[in-house]
């Protein structure tokens, strides 16, 4: 077996276990094999970790913010030469394919624990003059502790775009993965205390949503940073907000890629397979609703069933394989679902539509065509390899019909048509836009959504505003001037 974690929780600068939790089987989601054991949080555990990282941010936000950038930094280097091993684990933990999470996990948290640690020294307020020589200086300071609750489908990259924008802006941490994902962030937790983060900085404790609830509604926590579905966004949003903290809420889309009569085909074919496919279509932003121009459509569907017929799927171990199954069998059931009801309420189904029975929980790659607005398939995240494909005719009837749902996380277009591009995004109502390219998330560029899809951004300077708050000083250079 891989290096895996030792015990299910990471709490003060060591693995703690506690029996007395809940036991969570890990399944390997390629065999449906069970790899390892965790416990979920007990109501001590949960303690133990907020107090050991209410007791840690004080100690830490005295650091200077250089001194806290070298930590994350040296944490990410460390992570860059482990990248083979935790993407061994990625692939244990998601079923996602090495192929992948050699390039898009333990990499991606790495650029995040570079890019904080770099950013943490100008995290600064300003200076403002006012009359009379007075003046007023404002301080960055931190929120205090912080709780990330991740969802199952990118476990390492979401602990890290969480973990490191919190910890460089001066908090500390208590992380929950996903229930179905336990193991990565214990590796995160452990690489942070060997790159010299003080003991309680950044603490992972396991459980199911009563574990997350728990830590929402803990008075000693400042700030809830969620990524997972609509329906729990709203939930941990509502516990939040009854004691006034902070959030970010990464939440759920259904969104939609316009491909215009004029775009060039191959690219087009491309931004839709990466838009549906990639991660077995597990992805947040996925452009699940894809409008095709009619002139376009028939030779849009060909070239893309010629491609999606090539795609590898198999062991995710296997580096030549592009896809993996879902993350569990919980997932496969609800995917299952929903290509049973794409048939029954009248789409076409141009390739895939079945689960491959066996071991493991693979999914053919699948694509819809002939779909209409009101279709379950066009309006319900999926959250697997499924592709609508729906036509159009103009311009103003397609932003009409993309920004019909509740949902605001991501949308895209192509066209050749640079003003058309550019009027089109103006007016998708989505917080992540692409041109001509689709599902692109470097840690330079804000993430998150509008509408139903979330509060905040993750990655990015905007990041910094989500895990700091402003501390105001008025400063008088002359006598009191007071009626009294
Ligand atoms: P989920 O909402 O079921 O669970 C997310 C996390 O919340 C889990 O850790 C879960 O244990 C916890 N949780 C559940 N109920 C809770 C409660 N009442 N209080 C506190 N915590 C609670 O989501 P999932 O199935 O794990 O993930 C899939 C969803 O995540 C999809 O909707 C997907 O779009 C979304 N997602 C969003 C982003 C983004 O950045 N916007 C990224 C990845 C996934």
């Amino acid at each position: 077996m891989r290096a895996q974690p030792t015990a299910s929780h990471f709490i003060n600068g060591k693995y703690v276990e506690d029996t007395a939790g809940a036991p969570i089987d890990v399944i390997y989601a390629a065999t449906g094999e069970k790899i390892a054991q965790v416990h979920s949080a007990t109501p001590a555990i949960v303690d133990q970790a907020i107090t050991t990282a209410k007791a840690a941010q004080k100690g830490w936000a005295k650091l200077s913010g250089m001194e806290r950038g070298r930590v994350l930094r040296r944490a990410a280097d460390i992570i860059r030469d482990r990248n083979r091993e935790l993407s061994e684990l990625e692939t244990l933990d998601t079923g996602k394919p090495l192929q992948e999470t050699l390039v898009a996990d333990a990499s991606s948290g790495a650029d995040a624990l570079e890019y904080f640690g770099g950013l943490a020294a100008s995290i600064t307020g300003e200076h403002i003059p006012l009359a009379g020589g007075d003046w007023v200086y404002t301080k960055r300071i931190p929120l205090g502790v912080c709780v990330g609750i991740g969802a199952w489908n990118y476990p390492t990259q979401i602990a890290c775009w969480k973990g490191a924008p919190a910890l460089a802006c001066g908090n500390s941490m208590v992380f929950k993965p996903s229930e179905t994902t336990p193991l990565c962030a214990l590796k995160i937790a452990e690489i942070l205390i060997e790159a010299g983060a003080p003991a309680g900085l950044f603490n992972v404790v396991q459980g199911l949503g009563d574990v997350g609830a728990a830590l929402v509604t803990d008075p000693r926590v400042d700030k809830v940073s969620l990524t997972g579905s609509a329906p729990t966004g709203k939930k941990v949003y509502a516990a939040a907000a009854a004691q006034m903290k902070h959030v970010t809420m990464e939440l759920g889309g259904k969104s939609p890629l316009i491909i215009f009569d004029d775009a060039n085909l191959e690219d087009a074919v491309s931004g839709a397979l990466l838009g549906n496919f990639y991660s077995t279509g597990q992805v947040c932003s996925n452009g699940t609703r894809v409008f095709v121009q009619k002139g376009i459509k028939e030779a849009f569907l060909k070239r893309l069933a010629e491609r999606v017929a090539k795609i590898r799927i198999g062991d995710p171990m296997d580096e030549a394989v592009q896809m993996g199954p879902m993350a569990s069998k919980s997932q496969l059931e609800i995917v299952r679902g929903f290509l049973k009801t794409g048939v029954d309420e009248g789409a076409k189904l141009v390739c895939g539509g079945k689960v491959i029975e066996g071991k493991g929980f693979f999914i053919e790659p699948t694509v819809f065509a002939d779909v209409t607005d009101g279709m379950t398939i066009a309006r319900e995240e999926i959250f697997g390899p499924v592709m609508s494909v729906l036509d159009f005719d103009t311009e103003e009837e397609v932003i009409a019909r993309a920004n019909d749902s509740d949902l605001g996380l991501a949308g895209g277009v192509f066209t050749q048509d640079i003003t058309r591009a550019h009027r089109v995004i103006d007016e998708l109502e989505a917080g992540t836009c692409y041109i001509n390219t689709y599902n692109d998330a470097p840690v330079e560029a804000p993430f998150g959504g509008v509408k139903g899809s979330g509060v905040g951004r993750e990655n990015s300077k905007a990041a910094v505003e989500h895990y700091s708050q402003l501390k105001t000083v008025y400063v008088k250079m002359g006598p009191v001037d007071s009626p009294y």
